[in-house]
């Protein structure tokens, strides 16, 4: 997963359809940690592109 600083608006969507509960996010950041599975449903929840595989 690539991650978009710049684009992301840190809505918080992406961490509620993580199934693998990986995504957390900080104020500035989100972190993808160890055991996604690349299903991309965060991709798709995304409202402004700022991830993508
Ligand atoms: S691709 Fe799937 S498992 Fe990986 S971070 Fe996104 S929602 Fe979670
Ligand atoms: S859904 Fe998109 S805009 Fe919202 S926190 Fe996740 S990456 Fe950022």
């Amino acid at each position: 997963m690539k991650f978009k600083s710049d684009t992301c608006g840190y809505c918080g969507a992406c961490v509620s359809v993580c199934r693998e509960n990986v995504l957390s996010l900080d104020e500035w950041q989100l972190n993808i940690g160890p055991g996604c599975i690349e299903c991309e449903s965060c991709i798709f929840a995304c409202p402004l592109g700022a991830l993508e595989k």
